[in-house]
């Protein structure tokens, strides 16, 4: 009979609990018993969630990171916290952070060490803090994190399934620090790993679930290899092994994935659903097919009914040896849709968060155990729903689609060549040379989010709102004018979220109230829903921008949210491709630019913020999805005349293997994020010879250093020796909105100067 299991469930709590509870920890607000107190009534919550599994995930909870877990657990720790004092959990924060709470001793390094790099995991929104290793890297196994919450979970009278990183995938997605091949790591790596299992398998577990989600990337042969050899050695543990991989197909792995030695493989069969049957027939007769059958990445609910009639000819022939379980992990998806009071009940019938999804996991299990006639009553709820979500004349338009169908690719093209167009902007603008400006928003004070918290309790009314917010901008553009910038902004103080703001005044957007999703660390995010066909019933910052450009002479600068990153930074149809969605939301911020340029803007900035982070796991996939994205922003942008300055920003430089891209979106201006990398990262567009504006980062905004005039002119000096120094602008790397306006003015100031230190000496 058919087993269902969970590879994995959100840790934040259905209400943030564990985020505020970190962030009080981090304060010096509560102490470490209160804060593992809560960390352990959210697991025995979530184990209780998922009590009517056949197997539950134990180490899936994290105080931060499952990868920092497994490299506490593997005792691979950065030398430089090695020697702090202060108990493992303060030091784990050390290495998440830089720091542990105040009440921990950091006396020997004050100032706290330098945090662990983070970055993203695989193709989601998650980051992980990257493992460290050197030619002289040792392990040496600490369990007691995992052997405790096996035991928790046992005395809970679950049925555990530990589940850890496998080491290939860990080992592939650290990083070097002396330049030493990290394979040579291996034996030892796995002898680790042996013992970690030999540890688990004294606890009495049966299955230990091995995430290897780098087998659904491109493998080179030596990485291949490596699955043979540390798979030939753990299969010598008295545990059984469910190799995991999810996110994607395998491919060309999946012949490796046959012949390795294990018990189990579980397959994304929501990604890779054409790959089960061969999955299924070149696999050993003895081994374990979990199918990941709900999709553990989006918030819509399963077609239970169309999952069956695919999955029971599977589960007569597997019979016990078919598992069911969500794609991946549950980390992906808020936790629970029940606490959504206040979503539109149309929408909210069509949903499926963390909960839910295992609820649709529990109705296809029972279905192919006893028959779809056990739970008729589910299954006939569910097709009320799937079908009310296709017929929703919210869901499709017949407007937004034919405004679609009559876009041609024409539209993504600006009337003259950039050349020609820098000439007439030239005389438009009458810029100087290093032109300054800043990225968009300025401090979100906190008087800023008191003024939004109470309009949205409803204590001041939108007008109040309005008029408060006016006078943000107001003193933004005052400020600015005796800076002395040249290029102004308005500042985004009516912005709460990049994204958000937009998605709220589209058609074809929801919005959750705890819809949130771990981002990293404490960090969670909340992003809108898209559900429908896409468009803009009205102009949605024309005003803003407008009222700033009426107080000063200067350019003011339109700034809107290009499509690309609306789209990566949602939830998204899964009823249609993600380009067309896109394309729908392009064609609303088109409309947008356009409206700008009526009302009198000269320049406008479209954010692609999270361009680079939509890349698909596989590069034979990366041109598709750029080109699609390009178009995307083409068309949202090059609607205007010759004589409006488009610029685009980008929160990142590594433009290396997607420069050629870069250029095509042909905006103008670009600005990126450099100054940290010592301008090295401009080399990709000098090697390109990226012909438009690019404006480098001259000072890193994530920090409250005051940059010094003669930093930012060094800075600008390299820049011009790979960028000819009449297309470079000076600017910030990013938005200052997390900073202080006693930080912005001086850290501006020296900008300033230093740009007009450069134009004096020429
Ligand atoms: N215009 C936005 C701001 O300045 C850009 C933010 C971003 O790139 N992440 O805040
Ligand atoms: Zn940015």
């Amino acid at each position: 009979m058919v087993n269902a299991h969970n590879l994995g469930f959100p840790r934040i709590g259905a209400k943030r609990e564990l985020k505020f509870a970190l962030e009080k920890y981090w304060k010096g607000l509560i102490s470490q018993a209160e804060l593992t107190l809560i960390g352990n009534e959210l697991r025995c919550q979530n184990w209780e969630t998922q009590a009517g599994l056949d197997w539950v995930p134990v180490g899936d909870f994290s105080y931060y990171d499952q990868m920092l877990d497994m490299s506490f657990t593997l005792g691979n720790l950065p030398d430089r916290v090695r020697d702090s004092h202060g108990n493992a959990l303060d030091n784990y924060f050390r290495v998440a952070r830089g720091r542990s709470a105040p009440s921990a001793t950091d006396d020997q390094n004050p100032a706290g060490v330098a945090a662990g790099e983070m970055t993203k995991w695989f193709d989601t929104n998650y980051h992980y803090i990257v493992p460290e290793f050197q030619s002289d890297t040792t392990f040496s196994l600490d369990a007691s994190r995992l052997i405790e919450q096996i035991r928790e979970a046992k005395l809970q009278g679950q049925n555990v399934k530990p589940t850890i990183i496998g080491p290939v995938t860990y080992l592939a997605l650290g990083k070097s620090k002396d330049a030493s091949d990290k394979r040579a790591l291996l034996p030892q790596l796995v002898e680790a790993y042996r013992q970690l299992l030999e540890r688990i398998a004294a606890e009495g577990v049966q299955w230990v679930q091995i995430d290897e989600a780098i087998l659904v990337t491109e493998l080179e042969t030596p990485w291949q290899e490596a699955f043979e050899e540390a798979y030939q050695s753990l299969s010598q543990c008295p545990v059984k092994l469910l190799l995991t991989t999810y996110f994607g197909p395998l491919l060309d792995n999946l012949s490796l994935v046959t012949k390795l030695p294990v018990d189990g493989v579980h397959l994304d069969a929501v990604n890779a659903r054409e790959e089960v049957d061969a999955l299924i027939e070149s696999a050993p007769q003895d081994r374990v097919i979990s199918l990941g059958v709900i999709n553990g990445r989006n918030v819509w609910k399963s077609d239970l009914n169309a999952t069956l009639d695919w999955l029971e000819p599977i589960a007569n022939s597997l019979g016990d040896r078919l598992w069911i379980a969500p794609s991946c992990s549950l980390l992906h998806v808020p936790v629970d849709l029940d606490s959504e009071a206040k979503l539109d009940p149309e929408i909210k019938q069509w949903l499926a968060f963390a909960k839910q999804k295992l609820d649709e996991l529990r109705v296809i299990k029972i279905a192919l155990r006893y028959g779809r006639g056990a739970v008729g009553a589910d299954l006939a709820n569910n097709a009320i729903a799937i079908e009310s979500r296709r017929n929703s004349p919210r869901v499709n338009r017949a407007e937004v689609q034919e405004s679609l169908s009559k876009m041609s690719e024409q539209w993504g093209n600006r009337r003259s060549a950039y050349a020609q167009r820098a000439e007439t902007q030239a005389e438009v603008l009458n810029l100087p040379k290093y032109p300054t400006t800043t990225i968009g928003s300025f401090p979100q004070i906190a008087e800023i989010r008191r003024t939004r918290r109470q309009y949205k309790a409803g204590d001041i009314d939108e007008a109040a709102y309005r008029t408060a917010m006016q006078n943000e901008v107001a003193r933004c553009v005052r400020e600015q004018e005796s800076l002395g910038l040249d290029v102004l902004v308005h500042g985004e103080a009516e912005r709460n979220d990049m994204v958000e703001y937009f998605g709220e005044q589209l058609d074809g957007f929801a919005f959750s109230e705890f819809g949130w999703v771990q981002s990293y660390g404490s960090r969670c995010v909340k992003p809108p829903i898209l559900f429908g066909d896409i468009s803009r019933p009205k102009p949605m910052t024309v005003e803003w921008i407008s009222y700033a450009q009426s107080l000063t002479d200067k350019p003011v600068k339109g700034m809107l949210t290009g499509p690309v990153t609306i789209l990566n930074w949602s939830f998204v149809r899964d009823d249609q491709p993600r380009s067309v969605s896109c394309q729908q939301i392009a064609l609303a911020i088109r409309e947008e630019v356009l409206d700008l340029e009526k009302a009198g803007i000269k320049i406008i900035q479209i954010d692609e913020a999270a361009l680079r982070e939509g890349l698909p796991l596989r590069r034979s996939q990366w041109q598709n999805y750029l080109d699609w994205a390009v178009l995307s922003f083409r068309i949202a942008a090059n609607g205007v005349a010759d004589r409006t300055q488009i610029h685009t920003h980008m929160c990142y430089s590594e433009f290396n293997d997607i420069i050629r891209s870069i250029a095509l979106m042909d905006a103008d201006a670009i600005t990126i994020e450099t100054s940290r990398s010592d301008m090295e990262l401009l080399k990709a567009f000098e090697d390109f010879n990226y012909p438009n504006e690019i404006g480098p980062g001259v000072y890193d905004i994530h920090s409250p250093n005051i940059p010094t005039e003669e930093q930012i002119v060094d800075l600008l000096t390299k820049a011009g020796e790979r960028i000819p120094a009449e297309r470079l602008w000076v600017n910030p790397d990013c938005g200052l909105k997390t900073r202080q306006w006693d930080e912005v003015i001086p850290a501006l100031t020296n900008m300033i100067s230093a740009a007009r230190k450069l134009r004096g000496a020429e």
